[in-house]
């Protein structure tokens, strides 16, 4: 049988983590020295965007922006070397925002996904997640709920400080079963290249530092009013979508369904060099962009153009990305 990890999570995947960690150094987690307060000139001050989406208030709050190289998406090479064309990515990076959401109701604080933190391993520049939700007007001690879409560095970096501990310390922390199970699994983590040792044992430490508060949820559970976690395996076994049903109004937190909102519409098979299986994540992307195309929804996602809303558009065999001003 196949084995996922080392067919889809080979050496090559990590090249981009290797390289920016220091050699020896990833056996131990990944963590380094808190990048808060590198400039970067890519990113708008505070990096905050905020509006009324229904019945709760919505801000993206971008944590940095991560220069993925074009060898990490892989399929039909003409197409992919055909739209970076098209759309002016001519010198091999795409440039791809990291954003977490802050959902919030008249009595709830729900913060998906927490950016990088002071992980280090994909170079300074992140973290910036922290100062936007405190623009936002929100400390972290007043985080209800932290929803992760998946245990990914750009995701979970920012829930631990540099010392390991928990930076949300009254949030309950929900994640899918699965994503929980595969990060924690001995086994799978045994046969995972020696590149990926920090990855994973940096999701355990997070899992480990929320202790009573790691709340592991089956697809369908309702984590608050209206916002429904929904399986949308492949990019990670437990990879997450969030419906939000804000009384008028709806949309669909995406999370790593795309990577580059031009690149995935266009070859809606393309694999990226962190799915843990592209044949799946391709498979529930194409099932997903029918679903949001055919009702209009409004997406929002980690990785999408800062403030990250837009829609997908059926254009005849694939798809095309529009942004949305809220
Ligand atoms: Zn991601």
């Amino acid at each position: 049988m196949k084995d996922p990890i080392h067919s889809t999570l080979g050496r090559r995947h990590f090249l981009g983590l290797a390289a920016a960690a220091t050699a020896g150094t990833l056996a131990a987690p990944v963590l380094a020295k808190t990048t808060n307060e590198e400039p970067t000139k890519l990113l708008p001050p505070k990096g905050l965007f905020s509006t009324e989406f229904g019945d709760y208030r919505i801000s993206t709050l971008l944590d940095g922006i991560i220069p993925l190289q074009k060898g990490y998406f892989s399929g039909d090479e003409q197409a992919i070397d055909a739209v970076l064309a098209e759309i002016g990515l001519t010198e091999g990076v795409v440039p791809a925002p990291v954003s977490a959401f802050l959902f919030q109701s008249k009595d709830k604080n729900i913060l998906v996904d927490a950016g990088m933190g002071a992980i280090s391993a994909m170079g300074p520049g992140y973290g910036h997640m922290m100062s936007a939700l405190l623009a936002a007007g929100v400390s972290p001690a007043q985080i209800d709920i932290v929803v992760l879409t998946h245990a990914h560095p750009d995701h979970i970096g920012g829930l631990l400080d540099a010392e390991g501990n928990a930076v949300f310390p009254n949030a309950e922390l929900v994640v899918a079963r699965e994503e929980v199970a595969f990060w924690n699994n001995p086994e799978t983590m045994a046969k995972a290249p020696e590149e990926a040792q920090g990855i994973f044992q940096f999701a355990q430490n997070c899992f480990k530092a929320y202790g009573d508060q790691l709340s592991q949820v089956d697809a369908g559970k309702e984590i608050a009013k209206g916002i429904t976690l929904q399986a949308a395996h492949g990019h990670t076994p437990g990879h997450s979508v969030l419906r939000v049903d804000a009384g008028k109004k709806e949309l669909m937190m995406v999370a790593d369904l795309f990577h580059s909102a031009e690149l995935y519409t266009a070859i809606p098979d393309i694999a990226f060099g962190f799915d843990v299986d592209s044949k799946q994540a391709a498979a529930t992307r194409i099932k997903l962009f029918d679903q949001l195309a055919s009702d209009k929804t409004i997406l929002c996602g980690s990785h999408v153009h800062f403030p990250g809303f837009g829609r997908v558009l059926k254009e005849g065999k694939t798809y095309r990305y529009i942004p949305v001003s809220l």
